[in-house]
């Protein structure tokens, strides 16, 4: 069998064409544009480049994008008192400060900063209960973009056995809540589980988020499960020239295609759905910041 190619950039783009629409229909109706502000602290030259990319996906859809940019000298009372003005402007209804931060501010506090109705990264304990227990609110990016993979090719996950290879606050565990919501049988792996090759052979849904590269093996995943691989890990590429890598994901895509019955690339799968969902989380906090009901084809 080869496996069906989940195209995540082309979904993506479909994802970032439905916000667009929502947007328009948010302004024309109710006179809301919804506002995603973005924090970055110094100069790191890939957090530059993932907040610009954030910025320009933000206008695209017609929102609002407002960029801080604090010097790497910043304080961490700077950060947070600017943290406190952006929870209280009401054009603001997504705020998300880029990690990493200079190592003299504290993570957590700035993490803890965040008012939860503008938290859209999904990292506040508040939000993080939400998607536990059902109820409206930003969902984590990247589980979110695996969601909307998964039911788009699949339909409904009742009853699929379902296994989510890492357990990081990040992915993982909201993977798997996510999983369960929608009603799937899920296993949750980590470093220290037993005999994972035997689990992912019983497994429809494989999602692997570890950040090793390629180390789910092909003849690891059932015949016609579904692949998703969050994994991305930069890796030597000599065939390619002294000197040059390459990105691989954290399952082994040639022989895994032989068995699976759809699998997403790396790149091109999992990463285009993160900004997209990121931005579909800011519509659905300015809808719930103003009494309206988020567009159910925008969140879990
Ligand atoms: P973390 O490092 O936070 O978590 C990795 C998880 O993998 C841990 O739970 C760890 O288990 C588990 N693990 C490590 N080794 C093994 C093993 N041998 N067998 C089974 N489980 C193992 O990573 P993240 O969740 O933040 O990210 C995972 C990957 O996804 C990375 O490659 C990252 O770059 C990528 N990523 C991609 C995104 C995207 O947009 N596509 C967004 C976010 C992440 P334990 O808890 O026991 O240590």
């Amino acid at each position: 069998m080869s496996a069906k190619i989940i195209d995540g950039k082309a979904f993506a783009a479909d994802l970032r064409k439905k916000i667009a629409a929502h947007v328009d229909e948010l302004k024309s109706k109710h006179s809301l544009t919804p506002g995603l502000a973005v924090i970055i602290v110094g100069h790191d030259p890939a957090s530059q480049v993932y907040v610009n990319n954030k910025a320009k996906q933000t206008v695209e859809v017609g929102m609002n994008s407002f960029k801080f940019e604090l010097p790497e000298t910043a304080t961490e009372d700077e950060v947070l008192a600017l943290i406190d003005e952006l929870n209280n402007r009401e054009d603001v209804h997504g705020i998300l400060c880029q990690l990493p931060v200079p190592k003299h501010i504290d993570e957590n506090k700035i993490i803890n900063a965040l008012s939860p109705a503008k938290d859209v990264d999904c990292f506040s304990p508040e939000n993080v209960g939400k998607v536990a227990i059902g109820l409206p609110g930003p969902v984590p990016c990247t589980p979110l973009g695996c969601l909307m993979l998964l039911r788009d090719e699949l339909g409904d996950l009742s009853g699929k056995n379902a296994v989510v290879i890492g357990r990081s606050n990040l992915v993982g565990k909201p993977m798997g809540a996510l999983l369960l919501r929608d009603s799937a049988t899920v296993t949750t792996a980590h470093s220290r589980t037993k005999d994972l090759a035997a689990i992912c052979k019983d497994a429809d849904i494989v999602v692997a988020a570890v950040g090793r590269p390629e180390m789910v093996k092909g003849d690891w995943i059932k015949e016609g499960a579904t692949v998703i691989d969050v994994g991305i890990n930069r890796v030597d590429a000599p065939e390619k020239g002294d000197g040059k890598t390459k990105l691989v994901g954290d399952v082994e895509f040639a022989s895994a295609s032989e068995r699976a019955g759809a699998i997403t690339p790396v790149p091109g799968g999992v990463g285009p759905m993160t900004i997209a969902c990121l931005l579909a989380n800011t519509v659905t906090t300015a809808c719930l910041a103003n009494g309206l009901t988020p567009p159910a084809d925008l969140t879990a």
